[in-house]
């Protein structure tokens, strides 16, 4: 029998009020969790289509495409491997792993934005002095860093369980050779900590220095690998041409294609969107 799958949507849904009412989180964190909530729902509207081979009918949401959701990142992932495999200067690389001290948590609390600055200032600071390294070719890099660009805080797999109060999910112990154990919180305390991992609005977290950045890019246009000519494509096409899962492609009998009959609306409802409750001061 297969494993009931759980969403963090699921535990937004669940804890997410009590979370807001009682922690207060900034407008970005609500406008996060909310998008993840409603990802993929009737509230996000979508298309209602039908097979021009079996006829049956399936309806399809549009995703909220946030940077931390978990269900819309595989694309993204995979556009970006490509985007970077054709970019790149042709060449052998050094692989580089930063970690922070446990104890700088603290900090990146207060102001992620300045801490995550900072924190790539000292990094570039530190190659242009340091050399200690592992040497790798650039598909290998690019292959291993495409599945850490887009990772989210948890990923829908690992979660296990959900109850009336908590939240049972995988994580891996790095204090004791990385093994995979489970571990069970409230899901209020699930929800801040996923929360804590919400980056600042804008931010870019892949960034490009020295002869990788677009400064360099007419002057190392030589070195550059010499990009695939395909004509236009769709973005399905591209998903398609990367991923092997055709969009269009009927879910119930996989041979014939779902055809565009209607298209649903968003379902603006209040009750879709979390938010705290006012605060009322008696004088
Ligand atoms: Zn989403
Ligand atoms: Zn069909």
């Amino acid at each position: 029998m297969n494993r009931q799958e759980f969403e963090i949507a699921q535990i937004i849904e669940q804890f997410g009020r009590d979370y807001v009412n009682k922690h207060l989180p900034n407008s970005r964190t609500l406008r996060t969790l909310n998008a993840l909530k409603i990802c993929r729902t009737s509230a996000m509207g979508g298309h209602k289509g039908k097979c021009d081979h079996c006829g049956r009918v399936h309806i399809s949401y549009n995703s909220c495409r946030n940077r931390h959701c978990p269900k819309c990142q595989a694309s993204k992932q995979a556009f970006w491997i490509e985007d970077i495999s054709e970019r790149i200067i042709d060449t052998r690389y050094f692989h580089i792993v930063f970690t922070v001290p446990e104890e700088l948590n603290a900090i990146c609390i207060l102001d992620s934005r300045k801490f995550y600055n900072t924190l790539f200032s000292s990094v570039r600071q530190s190659l242009q002095t340091f050399g200690y390294t592992k040497f790798a070719n650039s598909d290998h890099v690019i292959k291993y860093l495409g599945g850490y660009t887009h990772r989210v805080a948890i990923s829908n797999e690992r979660i296990q369980q959900i109850d009336e109060n908590s939240v049972s999910f995988y994580y891996k112990d790095y204090r004791d050779n990385a093994r995979q154990k489970l571990t069970t919180l409230p899901g209020i305390e699930f929800l801040r900590r996923f929360c804590m991992h919400i980056l600042p609005k804008g931010f870019v977290k892949i960034r490009y220095y020295g002869i990788l950045s677009n400064r360099f890019a007419k002057q190392t246009s030589m070195y550059r690998k010499q990009k695939p000519h395909r004509g236009k494509e769709t973005v399905q096409q591209r998903i398609e041409r990367l991923t092997g899962f055709d969009v269009y492609r009927c879910p119930y009998c996989k041979k014939g294609y779902m055809r565009e009959v209607e298209v649903l609306p968003r379902i603006r409802s209040p009750g879709n969107f979390l938010r705290p409750k006012h605060i009322t001061i008696k004088v």
